[in-house]
């Protein structure tokens, strides 16, 4: 067995430079932010494994797109290390400075949709995987990537995966976060009330019930009670959970009491909450403040189907602890701590048993914006740790790997 320095060494003659450059151009040069786009993307991300002499395999994603997996296999063991990302991108817009889609290079970045959400670590994860094969190290456990399809729509993808009962011991999405670590985010649930009155003539409204006069008082309540609720709870690092109205629709015509009125809700959660004890006190809050209305509480589908919970891992996880170490080895530089706002696939991993962290190449604040690219070393840089990290723990007999979702 290879210490970390010996491993550090091997791969560092292994992983071509270029690679993860070209590789991210030719991912970006491929639109996926539609179904057809992704999977053309995932065709050029197969080609470049199987090129590689790594073995991939394609999971349906309902009827939305395919994730691609690739394996490094060992001769025995569970997954050591899932490595994760998304091959969708939100659209392209009129505004960016550079074609969207030319991955144009100037000056040390690479500009383009998808760049740095998240082509970029994708080609990073795909680039230490070649490495590793490459490089012939000997595993004791497999190293999987899985490549998802419709994250921005839903995270389809990563449900689909959690679904067909993937197991590894431990797991790290690329999204971009500077080369940080992200270790917690909250849970989104999101809800629809639907207020329903009795339709009459504006000129006798006391033979009609006005259901958007009901969801206003409704609304005032669920802000007396539940917004102040929320301001009680409170995590050290997430902060508050948060609710928020975000939608509202009713009425048919100017001259009726409208007889329907119904707005949308949601709730941006922290560990130890739960969707049941979430419904349950909006419909307490909305009960206590229109008792006489006619009121259903219905949870937004999509949410009852793949729910949304937080992701939380432990500072000294150990999981933490030898990623963050192998980052400062390679990059000279301790990572920070981070959580987000923003949801991310990492919390159905951890729903699903693997305990999960976010660590990728680039600036998410450039996520969905017409400025999005990011810069050559950091791709560099991630597809280092990303190669030495799984060296390590699908190499090495004595790590202290799974420890809880
Ligand atoms: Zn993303």
């Amino acid at each position: 067995m290879l210490n970390t320095d010996e491993l550090a060494e091997i791969i560092g003659e292994h992983l071509d430079p270029n690679c993860v450059n070209a590789l991210t151009q030719q991912l970006v040069s491929v639109p996926s932010h539609t179904a057809e786009g992704e999977e053309q993307a995932a065709a050029v991300l197969e080609k470049f494994l199987q090129s590689a002499g790594i073995s991939t395999t394609r999971q349906q994603v309902e009827d939305v797109g395919v994730n691609v997996i690739a394996t490094l296999p060992s001769a025995t063991g569970n997954v050591g290390l899932l490595l994760n990302g998304h091959l969708d991108t939100v659209p392209p817009s009129s505004a960016m400075p550079f074609p969207p889609f030319a991955a144009t290079i100037e000056d040390g970045k690479m500009w383009g949709r998808g760049t740095a959400d998240m082509k970029g670590g994708i080609a990073a994860m795909a680039c230490a995987l070649a490495a590793v094969r490459a490089a012939d190290i000997p595993l004791v456990r497999p190293l999987v990537l899985a490549a998802v399809a419709s994250e921005e729509r839903g995270n389809l993808g990563t449900a689909a995966l959690t679904r067909s009962g993937i197991r590894a011991e431990w797991a790290v999405i690329g999204e971009a976060t500077d080369l940080n670590l992200v270790t917690s985010h909250k849970g989104v649930d999101r809800y629809r009330v639907i207020v329903e009155g009795r339709a009459a003539h504006e000129s006798m409204p006391d033979l009609g019930i006005n259901a958007i006069t009901q969801a206003a008082s409704i609304i005032t309540g669920l802000h007396e009670t539940l917004w102040p609720e929320a301001k009680r709870h409170s995590h050290p690092v997430l902060g508050h959970p948060t609710y928020n109205i975000g939608t509202i629709e009713g009425g048919t015509s100017r001259n009726m009491i409208p007889d329907r009125c119904v707005f949308q809700m949601s709730k941006r959660w922290l560990p130890g909450d739960s969707p049941e004890a979430i419904r349950a006190e909006i419909e307490a809050a909305v009960r206590s403040a229109e008792p006489e209305a006619k009121v259903s509480v219905v949870r937004e589908p999509e949410f009852d189907r793949i729910p949304h919970p937080p992701l939380d891992i432990a500072a000294d996880h150990p999981l933490v602890r030898t990623l963050a170490t192998v980052t400062t080895q390679l990059t000279g530089r301790t990572p920070r701590l981070d959580s987000w706002g923003a949801f991310t696939d990492g919390a159905l991993l951890q729903e699903a048993g693997i305990p999960t962290v976010i660590f990728g190449p680039g600036d998410v604040s450039l996520a969905h914006t017409d400025d999005e690219h990011i810069e050559l070393s950091q791709l560099m840089a991630a597809a280092e740790v990303y190669a030495l990290f799984a060296a390590v723990v699908c190499s090495s007999e004595e790590m202290e790997l799974g420890q809880g979702g």
